[in-house]
């Protein structure tokens, strides 16, 4: 949307006041020409002689602007060089959209819709959607954990209608994402945590681990040299983590690894 187009816009449908309109029609009629002089020249009239006083004002002007500009969905090039524009203008540092209870509100609203439309409409983030959300955060100079909180809501809403957390260009805790399961009452078990790997191990030992074993045992058991009812034991049980390998595997008779066990309890 182009500056001074927009700004006529802003303008004619008259819902900003006064000392706003005045500031208005000089920037949609000068442009990335306006200067600060340009603004306090007009804003003389109202009695206001520094920027920082039109501060909050300003603000609104450049919101007007964004909620115009988003018509659409989208911050292009072109408006984010505007908003850029405006700020600097204004003066407008990080935290200053944030700071006022209301025009928080307003700004979390305006962020929150866009990124539900990004996730909703396939379910997927592409580069121009990962674009888009970089200069939502910049344009409103937002801190990064408010902006991941919404971007995060949305995407756990996503992958509840069964988005692809790769497809998300996202990241969300474990911690997040088990509240969020214990809030929505599914029991979807994670695929790459570490309980799943304890899962999928297998006491199974490979043919080759036994027959290496029995050699370097000598056929017999390691404790009392018995050749009866030979069993191939875990030296760190299974159950403790211990692996199916050459090193922690050795022959053990059945009574042996039967007092061994009880040892262990
Ligand atoms: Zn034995």
């Amino acid at each position: 949307m182009d500056l001074k187009k927009t700004l006529s816009y802003i303008i004619s449908s008259n819902i900003i006041d006064n000392s706003l309109l005045d500031v208005g029609e000089v920037i949609a009629k000068k442009g990335f020409n306006t200067s600060r002089k340009d603004c306090l020249d007009v804003l003389d009239i109202y009695g206001v002689k520094r920027l920082k006083d039109f501060k909050e004002k300003s603000i609104k002007l450049i919101l007007f602007y964004i909620k115009v500009a988003l018509k659409d969905n989208i911050v292009t090039n072109e408006e984010i060089k505007n908003i850029r524009f405006l700020k600097l203008l204004f003066s407008i540092e990080e935290g200053d959209f944030t700071k006022d209870k209301s025009m928080s509100n307003e700004v979390s609203n305006i962020i929150r819709t866009q990124i539900y439309l990004m996730y909703q409409d396939d379910n997927k983030i592409d580069s121009q959607e990962s674009l888009h959300k970089v200069n939502l955060q910049e344009v409103f100079g937002l801190n990064y954990d408010e902006f991941l909180s919404l971007n995060n809501n949305a995407a756990l809403d996503a992958i509840e209608r069964g988005a692809d957390w790769l497809e998300l260009d996202t990241y969300i805790s474990g911690d997040e994402y088990s509240k969020w399961r214990k809030k929505n009452e599914l029991d979807i078990e994670p695929e790459d945590d570490d309980s799943s790997v304890l899962d999928k191990r297998t006491r199974h030992i490979s043919q080759k681990v036994k027959d290496d074993v029995w050699n370097r045992d000598g056929g017999e058991c390691t404790q009392c040299r018995g050749v009866e009812n030979l069993e191939f034991d875990h030296i760190i049980p299974f159950s403790e983590g211990g692996a199916n390998t050459y090193r922690n595997i050795q022959l053990l008779c059945e009574p042996c690894n039967r007092s061994k066990s009880n040892k262990i309890g």
